[in-house]
């Protein structure tokens, strides 16, 4: 987006890339993978916009990237980006598509093996793939406990078609029960076990929170999301940086007597004299309802209460003790300090959900504006007008 267009824009998400490459880092130096990162871009990259988030991550030379669906694929390779793309999960109705843009899926079931090989024929080349193994996960992958069933066939696929690596997904590395985690990867080195030497390449298990929580399980690969951008799901450990903030400016202030009601369903009432202000953001942006009377919107460190319900396109706040609030005036509505009422993860857990469906949520009405990764340390400050110079960004 231009400068000029900038001016003009009513709410926005500010992504701070200097803080996302540094969460890239400081998990990097964490979990310490034997050969590389597979930052896993899917969905958006979490919401905050693919192509401003590949422009931080090129740079640092990643050994690939990690997507969900074969449109993500395809953006990538239109974006010119020339490394590996995992495609953690494959219909068969896009596997023809990935031997063109040179994607590799990961394949868990015979019948998606079956079409990879045929597909490989067809194109006569050594297509490769990253055979994923259920360790209790259940959503996908060869269950970890029938290895003996299903190897003689991967192993004749293998000659077929390359295959270039193998993993698994915890479920539970984020809670402090240890067991279920020791419990998956005791199943994965048993299965692994079974492979002949020399077969199922790079070796791949850890997300985010294994990753900051069980560094010994690195492998090869990590595949980390989350963190990078941001959110802190694992207590007790390094935390990351912020890197999205959800801003929305003052469309109107009024002052209304004690008793008046705020939006739909007048669920709020004035309990004396007041003055609010209307925000322009709603749940038609990803603003989550359930902050309805719940949430809060920062101008600076001042706190006003969301009150009423959220409606589609504005949400009211109440700033009768804030001053210099004005038409115009920058909220922070999602973001800021991370123990702050605002944060991404209070914003989550008011809503009784995690920070990646709040971040997903975000919708396209949102530009994304992107301070560049080489300011490094992404001081910019409540995101005030005249700030912006720096964006670069679509
Ligand atoms: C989404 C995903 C990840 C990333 O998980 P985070 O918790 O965001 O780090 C890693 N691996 C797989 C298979 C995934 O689906």
């Amino acid at each position: 987006m231009d400068i000029q267009d900038i001016d003009t824009v009513r709410a926005w998400v500010d992504v701070d890339l200097g803080a996302l490459v540094a969460n890239y880092r400081s998990l990097e130096e964490r979990a310490n993978p034997r050969v590389g990162m597979l930052p896993i871009v899917k969905a958006d990259a979490y919401g905050l916009g693919v192509r401003g988030v590949l422009q931080a991550l090129e740079p640092l030379e990643p050994w690939g990237y990690g997507v969900a669906a074969l449109s993500e694929a395809r953006a990538l390779r239109e974006l010119g980006i020339a490394r590996r793309i995992l495609l953690l999960f494959p219909t068969l109705e896009e596997l023809r598509a990935a031997v063109e843009l040179e994607v590799t899926p990961a394949i868990g079931d015979p019948a998606t093996l079956v079409r990879w090989r045929e597909l490989a024929r067809q194109a006569d080349r050594r297509l490769s793939f990253h055979l994923e193994v259920d360790t209790g996960m259940g959503r996908a992958g060869f269950l970890s406990t029938e290895v003996e069933r299903w190897l003689p066939e991967v192993l004749e696929a293998a000659a077929e078609v390359e295959w270039e690596g193998t993993f698994t997904h915890f479920h539970s590395a984020e809670v402090e029960d240890e067991r279920p985690t020791r419990e998956q990867w005791e199943r994965f080195r048993a299965c692994i076990g079974r492979f002949p030497n020399g077969s199922g390449g790079l070796l791949h298990a850890s997300g985010t929170a294994a990753a900051l929580r069980w560094p010994d399980y690195s492998l090869d690969l990590v595949r980390p999301g989350i963190f990078l951008y941001g959110a802190r799901v694992v207590t007790g450990l390094p935390a990351p940086r912020p890197v999205a903030a959800v801003r929305a400016r003052v469309t109107a202030l009024k002052d209304v007597p004690a008793g008046w009601t705020a939006s739909y369903g007048a669920t709020f009432r004035s309990s004396s004299a007041s003055r609010w202000a209307t925000l322009a953001l709603g749940y038609g942006d990803g603003l989550r309802r359930e902050l309805s009377n719940r949430g809060s919107a920062l101008f600076g460190d001042e706190v006003a209460p969301i009150i009423g319900r959220v409606c589609m396109d504005v949400t009211v706040v109440d700033v009768t003790d804030l001053e210099g609030v004005e038409p115009g005036s920058v909220a922070t509505v999602v973001g800021g300090d991370p123990a702050g009422p605002a944060s991404l993860e209070m914003v989550a857990e008011l809503c009784g959900t995690i920070p990646y469906e709040i971040l997903t949520g975000l919708t396209g009405r949102l530009p994304r504006l992107y301070a560049p990764a080489r300011s490094g340390s992404g001081a910019r400050s409540g995101g005030a007008a005249g700030e912006r110079e720096g964006y670069g960004g679509p």
